[in-house]
């Protein structure tokens, strides 16, 4: 699916760490951090570039991505402190990598966010 980075990863084409899957979502560590942990959730299979991009028939699997990326937080031992996810959309947002994705970020307190 799509002719991104990330189509290569769950190809398996490149190397990623990979620390959630299930038959939809695949979740695996970012190369660049910004967190102690810092993890990305993809959907596999539909080729989405931006948030901008879904439509309602899409909305299962955005519902999809967040809880995979709860569950995964859930199972890590980082739900309790708490986390933040964060889905950055197109040029102002800085996206890069245009198939969509939910950034997991945890592991210490998060600095404030949003200002330009
Ligand atoms: P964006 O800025 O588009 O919201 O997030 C894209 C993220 O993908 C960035 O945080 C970046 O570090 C990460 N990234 C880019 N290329 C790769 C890669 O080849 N492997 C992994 N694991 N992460 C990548």
């Amino acid at each position: 699916m799509g002719d991104t980075i990330f189509g290569k990863i769950i190809r398996r084409e490149i190397p990623a760490t990979i620390v959630y899957e299930d038959e939809e979502i695949l979740g695996f560590r970012d190369i660049a951090p910004q967190a102690p942990v810092h993890v990305l959730f993809i959907p596999k299979h539909r080729p989405i570039p931006t948030l901008d991009d879904a439509t309602a028939a899409d909305a299962e699997l955005l519902g999809r991505l967040m809880l995979a990326a709860a569950r995964h937080a859930r199972e890590a031992g980082l739900a309790e402190d708490g986390y933040r996810v964060v889905m950055n959309c197109r040029e102002h947002a800085g996206q890069t990598v245009f198939h969509v994705h939910l950034h997991l970020l945890a592991g210490a307190p998060l600095g404030h966010f949003g200002t330009p």
